[in-house]
């Protein structure tokens, strides 16, 4: 099969390479490029949204620990007006005698026990402690001089006293709240309750919650973590930490700055500090990172943060942002080897169309050409219906030609037969004539060898009309006939041209049996040895040579003679009818061309040569009818 070449013409190699090579320069690299930025949006977006969840989830965090906070600071507020009512301590105010001073201690330390609060003092107005519910320690506040405490201050003069500082005498950090006690609108003295808040930092620690309150100065005042207490979360001055080391109130500690190594203010309140590894405060190598939400606290200058880690997070972010980067990659390994299979699908079934349509065009092909093979088999059966018809009419007008040829064979032989009949039928009445003379003399040896020659004169006669009617018979185109005979059937019929004549024949052909009609054959012969012998009319030394041989399955009989030849110009004529050079009524110019037709009719054939040692030598070949050649006669 011929497909179309256009079909599958390659594309350049130019066009065909550079895309190809550009593919696998870039591809890769910008593969990579996009999994790392579509990595890092995947990270930055887990991230954001992560934040954005845990500071709502911190919101709700930081309002339940900001009031757990406010809750513990609220329920002491009032416990120091309370000592208002105490009629006692206005006693001890108003007369100092060691006999009220000791109701009065007594009377605090049972509140204090009770209130579960860290200490609980009662200060006259030049904040000298008068009473206090620790008197019976060593370290007890009895006596001392806390005029330069803030609170009493404040308390004094009519404010609410609020107070977070490192307690002077112990050491101790503690919240202290002050008021001042009034008696006919007149301030006679202080009451302070003092709380420690740690109990709160001891359960941050176990609800593992990183949380700290800073004060009005900015200074870490609860911890979670201890190593952030008594830090600054905003920068100080050296004139604040000067005048706050005066004040005593975080007694002597450096009060540092809590340094975040990036603060980033995501929102009021919200902001993402990020603490340096080698910092103190993180145990491990990495920076931490934290979400920190700031609440005011209610009824105090306080604020709570709530500090949220976010390394969870970040390797969640970072996670998500690998996962995604994989998947990209994924995705566009299975693009890649979806568009690499689309490809060689595409190939495929271009090729397969290509296949289709060549087929298709074979097939078109293969219908026009059986189309034009059936028209011109139609014309064909209609020329071979035609040839049939030629040929049958003209084996019909060759019958009827051969039939001419015999009869007017026979009316050109009719004077030798004529004279060939003749001679015996005078010499037979001669002889008969002697015979009846011979016998009325009662000579019957001599009549009876003159009725043996006339018997033998008529034989001979016989013989010759019966060669006549056989060779004047319609023959068959089918049939064997037997060389040897059919010669001696033509030479008999020239017989007396031979005998006249001083004529030398050569037989060297061999009694095989060929493929035609024995009659027909005869007919052939008695054309070509007539033929020889008109040639050589004039040959002083009349030679006729008949030479066979096998030749392909044929045996060729060559009829030579050394009469006159043929010359050039009716060289060219020999075999059409009626063409002859003989004068007047001794030639039709039938002979070669019935002959040439009998011996085509069986597949033989009758050809011509002209030796050069002169004469001519016509060939007859026929079929043989058993390809063995037979004895040489
Ligand atoms: P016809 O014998 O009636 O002329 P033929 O067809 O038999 O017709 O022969 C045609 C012619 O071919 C003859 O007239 C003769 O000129 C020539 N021819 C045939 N045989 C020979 C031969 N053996 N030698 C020379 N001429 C021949």
């Amino acid at each position: 099969m011929k497909c179309d070449p256009n079909l599958y013409r390659a594309a350049s190699p130019s066009l065909a390479v550079k895309p190809r090579l550009v593919r696998h320069l870039f591809l890769p690299p910008l593969i990579i490029a996009m999994m790392i930025g579509l990595g890092y949006i995947g990270f930055w977006i887990s991230e954001h949204y992560g934040i954005r969840n845990l500071g709502e989830n911190g919101q709700r965090q930081l309002e339940l620990h900001a009031r757990a906070v406010e809750s513990e600071i609220s329920k002491y507020t009032y416990l120091p007006s309370l000592l208002e009512l105490e009629t006692s301590v206005s006693q001890l105010l108003a007369d100092p005698t060691p006999e009220h001073r000791q109701t009065v201690n007594d009377y605090l330390e049972g509140l204090n026990r009770r209130s579960r609060s860290r200490a609980i003092y009662v200060m006259d107005t030049t904040g000298r402690v008068m009473a206090t519910s620790n008197w019976r320690d060593v370290d007890s506040y009895l006596g001392e001089d806390l005029s330069f405490r803030a609170y009493f201050q404040n308390a004094v003069r009519g404010q609410p006293g609020r107070f977070y500082g490192i307690g002077s005498t112990n050491g101790e950090p503690g919240y202290y709240l002050a008021h001042g006690l009034e008696e006919h609108g007149k301030i006679i003295g202080v009451a302070v309750v003092k709380v420690r808040l740690e109990a709160m930092e001891e359960r941050w620690q176990r609800a593992r919650l990183e949380a700290f309150v800073s004060d009005e100065n900015g200074i870490i005042i609860l911890s979670s973590d201890p190593a952030r207490r008594l830090k600054s979360v905003v920068p100080l001055s050296e004139e604040t930490k000067e005048k706050l080391a005066r004040s005593l109130q975080y007694y002597w500690f450096p009060l540092n700055e809590l340094q975040p190594l990036a603060r980033e203010t995501l929102s009021e309140g919200v902001e993402k500090l990020t603490f340096p590894a080698n910092s103190e405060l993180v145990s491990d190598d990495e920076n931490i990172s934290y979400l920190s939400q700031t609440r005011p606290l209610s009824d105090t200058p306080w604020n709570f943060t709530l500090l949220t880690p976010l390394q969870d997070l970040r390797r969640e972010a970072i996670n998500q942002g690998i996962l995604v980067a994989v998947a990209f990659a994924l995705c566009a390994f299975l693009l890649i080897a979806w568009n690499e299979r689309r490809k060689v699908i595409a190939t495929r079934l271009a090729a397969r169309e290509a296949l289709q349509e060549a087929n298709n065009q074979l097939e078109r092909r293969i219908t026009e050409r059986t189309t034009d093979l059936r028209a011109s088999n139609e014309r064909l059966k209609g020329q071979i219906r035609e040839r049939r018809q030629a040929e049958e009419t003209l084996r019909r007008a060759q019958d009827e030609l051969v039939q001419a040829g015999k009869l007017a064979a026979i009316g050109q032989m009719s004077t030798s037969i004529a004279h060939e009949l003749n001679q015996p039928l005078a010499a037979l009445r001669t002889l008969s004539g002697n015979t009846v003379r011979f016998l009325e003399r009662g000579q019957l040896d001599v009549a009876s060898t003159n009725l043996k020659t006339i018997n033998e004169l008529i034989d001979r006669m016989g013989r010759i009309t019966a060669s006549l009617r056989s060779f004047a018979r319609r023959g068959d185109d089918k049939g064997q006939a037997c060389l040897g005979k059919a010669v001696d059937a033509a030479l008999q019929l020239h017989g007396a041209r031979v005998e006249n004549t001083p004529l030398q024949l050569h037989r060297h052909f061999d009694a095989v049996q060929v493929q035609i009609d024995q009659t027909r054959l005869e007919q052939i012969l008695v054309n070509l040895i007539g033929n020889a012998l008109d040639a050589m009319q004039a040959q002083p030394l009349p030679e006729l040579w008949l030479e066979g041989e096998t030749f392909d399955g044929k045996y060729r009989l060559r009829v030579r003679d050394n009469g006159h030849g043929i010359d050039a110009e009716a060289r060219k004529h020999l075999f059409e009818p009626f063409f002859t050079t003989k004068p007047g009524e001794q030639g039709l110019g039938l002979g070669l061309t019935l002959s040439a037709s009998l011996a085509a009719a069986t597949g033989g054939h009758l050809g011509v040569e002209h030796p050069a040692s002169g004469g001519t030598a016509f060939v007859l070949s026929l079929p043989l009818v058993s390809p063995t050649p037979a004895e040489p006669i």
